[in-house]
């Protein structure tokens, strides 16, 4: 399967891209952990990228489109993936297009959650991530790790983004409303576009999305 979610920052898409694509066998491919991998490497593409981040904007599309193509063009995404954070504006949903017309394959499905603003400036607001992995989320109240401030997963240090500041959260949400909200649209042409609600527990939020896209 091929497909995107779509969703306002903090709305949980990394917390369910993890479940769905262990449940359908896909990759997981987030651009904002591609980038923010980047960053922590030191590589040149994590500098270009840095200073939008930091501000909220969204990284230029020549970098971004082709730093996703070639994610894409890895072999395990030959028979399908789950894009989180991409295509975030028209002009990426385009591009992507045009590189699985090349490819002659099609998305099955545009994944959207729907998430109050109130609850998702909560959830950001205590989300804390992992140094060594930055799809190893937790959240203060939501979800908290057993030991305050160290990741169950693999006991990597964890950190609040540096982007999940109040004052670039509220930039954060309006790239979201003017430049990837309108993606929706664009894929509800193409008739792709299944909304679920993100509220509630993870595991029943996955079974919605599981649902949703059988
Ligand atoms: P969240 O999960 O909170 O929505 P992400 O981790 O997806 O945040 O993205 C963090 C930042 O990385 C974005 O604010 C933006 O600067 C950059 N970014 C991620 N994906 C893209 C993209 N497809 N196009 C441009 N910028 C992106
Ligand atoms: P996104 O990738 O959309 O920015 P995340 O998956 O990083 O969102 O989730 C944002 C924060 O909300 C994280 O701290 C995460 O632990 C928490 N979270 C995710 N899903 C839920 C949920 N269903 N209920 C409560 N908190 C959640
Ligand atoms: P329980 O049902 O065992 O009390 P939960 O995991 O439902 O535990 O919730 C733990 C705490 O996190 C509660 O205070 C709950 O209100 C809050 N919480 C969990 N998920 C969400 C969510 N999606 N939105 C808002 N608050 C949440």
């Amino acid at each position: 399967m091929r497909i995107v979610l779509v969703g306002p920052p903090g709305a949980g898409k990394g917390t369910q891209a993890a479940f769905l694509a262990k449940n359908l066998s896909i990759p997981h491919i987030s651009t904002g952990d591609l980038f923010r991998a980047n960053i922590s490497q030191g590589t040149e593409l994590g500098k270009q990228a840095k200073a939008y981040m930091d501000a909220g904007n969204l990284v230029p599309d020549e970098v971004t489109i082709g730093m996703a193509k070639d994610r894409m063009a890895q072999s395990d995404a030959v028979n399908g993936f789950l894009l989180d954070g991409f295509p975030r504006n028209v002009s990426q949903a385009e591009s992507l297009d045009e590189a699985l017309k090349a490819d002659d394959v099609k998305l099955d499905a545009v994944l959207d959650l729907e998430v109050p603003e109130d609850e998702v400036v909560k959830r950001i607001a205590g989300r804390r991530v992992c140094r060594n992995e930055s799809s190893h989320v937790f959240h203060v109240t939501y979800s908290p790790p057993k030991r305050e401030g160290v990741c169950d997963v693999c006991g990597g240090e964890l950190y609040q983004r540096g982007d999940d500041s109040e004052d670039t959260v509220r930039k954060r949400l309006e790239v979201y409303h003017t430049q990837t909200e309108p993606i929706i649209d664009y894929y509800r042409a193409q008739g792709l576009v299944v909304t679920i609600s993100a509220l509630g527990k993870v595991d029943e939020v996955t079974k919605r999305a599981m649902d949703a896209l059988k």
